[in-house]
């Protein structure tokens, strides 16, 4: 009997939980991406601000399947789907001919119609961008400590993040910490605690998607941190400079972007429905609407939950939909049940000793939220073998304040900060 050919685009939490449901079956599973490594993508602002290092949170996916002979692992990018044919083409020109085809391939950042403001503000989405953060982060201390001009080093000494949500938070409260504990002895012209960190929401509060007694404790503790919370200011234009807000420059050294994503472009080689944010719309089974055997899931598809409400771009929602559908698949069933998100809860963390909890009937803030945050993260990097060293990182970081990944790369060093 010929196995089904089941194709998985994108090893990240969708697409893996769902290649380790159908690990050991009778299927036949090749898992495509264009890394060859599986990104623990909610740890990426630790990476951006000299906390851990990029091999921390990512782990090779050959390494995660190498002893189930069934599943195939193909290092490539996706660029033509043929739905008519059943088959697909990655960037090197191979085919694959598929039965059952699952699309998992994530998200990206959104500039809102500018995608030139992307080049002066990157977001921690992938392991380049937050290593250029942390270069182009640290270089502009180098260059305000060697700045004559004291406008030009108050300029390098400013930094701007963009967007009151989980990532722009938990950027500004780890930027501060830097600033304040980590950098703050090592320089001999500058103090790096009288940097100027700013955080700039377009709407009226900071997490939006939490309940408003988390939104203010958050903005109190960045507060207590030396953040500048500045609300319902949209940004207007970012330049190699600084941001325009209301009217008026804020001339930045580094500005890093965590305001909005979008889908990832594959449904635009579906000849499918796609929603505004270019997510593919699908029914509540993961079945792509209008294609058969085509099925899409966590930020790349839009699902409807049980309220109606399309479910958050969350690495759990992704994480669950793997599972539910991997299971259905090693069955050799098409899902016919739908797809239920159970909410592990929703968190933030700001700093040391502060974080927040949205378990939808009950929150939890502080110190207690910190420590749940943090076990939980161990947790779920089981499988990364250097779980250990995160933890000791994570160790020697508390009782040290120290960063010890403070390395600025010379390869992504180029013009920063100009
Ligand atoms: C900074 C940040 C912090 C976050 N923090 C949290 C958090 O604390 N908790 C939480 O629940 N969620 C968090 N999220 C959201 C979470 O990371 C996403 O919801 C989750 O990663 C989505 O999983 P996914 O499997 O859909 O996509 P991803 O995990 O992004 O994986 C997509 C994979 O597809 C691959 N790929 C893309 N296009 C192609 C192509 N054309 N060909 C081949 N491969 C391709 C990519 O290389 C990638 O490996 C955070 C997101 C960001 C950016």
């Amino acid at each position: 009997m010929i196995s089904r050919r089941i194709v998985i685009v994108g090893a990240g939490f969708g697409g893996l939980a769902c290649a380790k449901e159908l690990a050991g079956t009778d299927a036949d599973v090749t898992l495509i991406d264009r890394r060859n490594y599986h990104l623990f993508v909610p740890l990426l602002y630790q990476v951006a601000t000299a906390a851990l290092s990029p091999a921390d949170i990512a782990r090779p996916i050959r390494r995660i399947f190498g002893r189930y002979r069934n599943i195939h692992t193909v290092l490539g990018e996706v660029t033509a789907i043929d739905t008519a044919a059943k088959t697909i083409r990655v960037d090197d020109g191979h085919t694959f001919p598929y039965d059952v085809l699952v699309l998992a391939t994530g998200s990206q950042y959104s500039y809102f119609g500018h995608p030139e403001w992307q080049r002066f503000a990157e977001g921690p989405r992938t392991l380049d961008e937050a290593r250029r953060i942390r270069t182009r982060l640290l270089t502009a201390f180098e260059r305000a400590e060697a700045a004559d001009d004291a406008a030009e080093r108050d300029r390098l000494m400013t930094i701007v993040i963009v967007g009151g949500g989980p990532t722009g938070v938990e950027m500004a409260g780890a930027v501060g910490e830097l600033t304040r504990h980590a950098l703050a002895r090592d320089f001999r012209h500058i103090d790096p605690r009288r940097a100027h960190v700013l955080l700039i929401e377009a709407g009226p509060r900071l997490l939006p998607s939490f309940p408003k007694s988390l939104s203010d404790y958050a903005k109190q503790a960045l507060e207590r941190l030396g953040v500048t919370v500045m609300l319902s200011q949209p940004v207007q234009n970012i330049d190699a400079g600084g941001v325009m807000i209301g009217g008026k420059r804020v001339a930045a050294g580094t500005v890093v972007w965590g305001a909005g994503v979008q889908a990832s472009n594959i449904g635009r080689l579906l000849k499918a429905e796609l929603a505004r944010g270019g997510q593919i719309l699908v029914d509540t089974n993961l079945a792509v609407r209008g294609l058969s055997d085509v099925y899409a899931l966590g930020d790349v598809a839009l699902t409807p939950g049980d309220d109606g409400r399309p479910l958050p771009a969350l690495a759990q929602v992704a994480k669950q939909q793997g599972e539910y559908l991997g299971r259905a698949l090693a069955e050799s069933n098409v899902p016919v049940t739908p797809f239920r998100f159970h909410n592990r809860g929703d968190t933030a963390v700001i700093g040391r000793n502060a974080a927040v909890f949205d378990f939808g009937r009950f929150q939890v803030k502080g110190y207690f939220a910190w420590l749940l945050w943090a076990l939980i993260h161990v947790y779920l990097l089981v499988g990364f073998e250097n779980r250990l060293g995160v933890v000791s990182h994570w160790v020697w970081n508390y009782l040290t304040y120290e960063r010890g990944a403070r390395l600025i790369m010379e390869e992504s060093r180029g013009e920063q900060n100009s």
